[in-house]
């Protein structure tokens, strides 16, 4: 390489992000590898956790929209490490890339497994899931964010408690409710006392993998607590890794 390639800034790297694994690859491309890192989050939580490295906040405007920013941009790479379940913006991605030509990664999470002891019911929706807690639950802790809360909110006859990072607001009408606001990584004994202290007899949850969510359903193993477990939804089939470590490493061979 001759000496004015060398001296020139590297191209950046947009890191789609919204999840502990986008903030880690931020900090492990920009600190150890000097990449200049343009981490991006939609804006849903009002006082999100900042990656290291420049952030925008906002949707793009679709597939057009991304790739009007990456080509802008002069986008070198792009990796997708959005949450399992923000399924759109991979599907954007996707696309983006594809017209662009710019190469595209998806850092995903392993998603949990069924264990021994584990009372599990899997759905591919909310709506299944309500109607699997209106036949046979009472007390549903509801673990699901605060914006897809309405299919759930017209059975009378259970008693929910709904967890989320902020209050839902505008709250749907549930009849019986109290709200927790909370943001992982939550303890083992933390959530043992909560399922405990409200008597719940059903968790509802997606499978995010992952460990700062993942005590809850230990907790619910050990108490016997029903766990329904929305799948994840399907995504583009683009190159994927399941952890930093070899996002940087394809980094390194895919960028300029
Ligand atoms: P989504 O359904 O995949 O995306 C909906 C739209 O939101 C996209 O079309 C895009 O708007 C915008 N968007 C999503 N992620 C973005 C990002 N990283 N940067 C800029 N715009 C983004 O997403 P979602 O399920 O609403 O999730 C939104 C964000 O919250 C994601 O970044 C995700 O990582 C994070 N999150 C989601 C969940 C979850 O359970 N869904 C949980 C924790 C965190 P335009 O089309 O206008 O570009």
């Amino acid at each position: 390489m001759d000496d004015a390639l060398a001296d020139a800034p590297r191209r950046p790297v947009l890191i789609l992000g919204g999840s502990a694994e986008a903030r880690s690859l931020a900090a492990a491309a920009a600190g150890r590898d000097g990449w200049p890192v343009i981490s991006s989050l939609a804006g849903r939580v009002g006082q999100p956790h900042l990656p290291v490295g420049d952030v925008r906040i906002g949707g793009f405007g679709g597939v057009d929209g991304l790739a009007a920013y990456v080509r802008d941009r002069r986008i070198s790479a792009l990796v997708d490490a959005t949450h399992p379940f923000a399924a759109g913006m991979g599907w954007n991605a996707a696309r983006a890339c594809a017209v662009t030509g710019v190469p595209l990664l998806r850092l995903d999470r392993p998603a949990w497994t069924r264990g021994d002891g584990d009372r599990w019911i899997e759905v591919d929706d909310w709506p299944q899931a309500a109607a699997i807690v209106a036949s046979r639950s009472r007390r549903v802790l509801l673990a699901i964010g605060r914006q897809e809360l309405a299919p759930f909110a017209g059975l009378d006859r259970v008693w929910f408690l709904i967890r989320a990072v902020e209050p839902p607001d505008p709250l749907p009408a549930f009849r019986r409710a109290g709200i927790v606001s909370a943001r992982g990584p939550f303890a083992l004994e933390d959530e043992r006392a909560l399922l405990c202290s409200h008597r719940i007899d059903t968790i509802v949850c997606k499978n995010s993998g992952g460990a700062a969510a993942a005590a809850k359903l230990a907790a619910a193993r050990e108490l016997g607590v029903t766990v329904v477990m929305r799948r994840r939804p399907p995504r583009p089939a683009v190159p994927a890794v399941a952890s930093v470590g070899e996002a940087v490493a394809w980094l390194r061979e895919n960028t300029l």
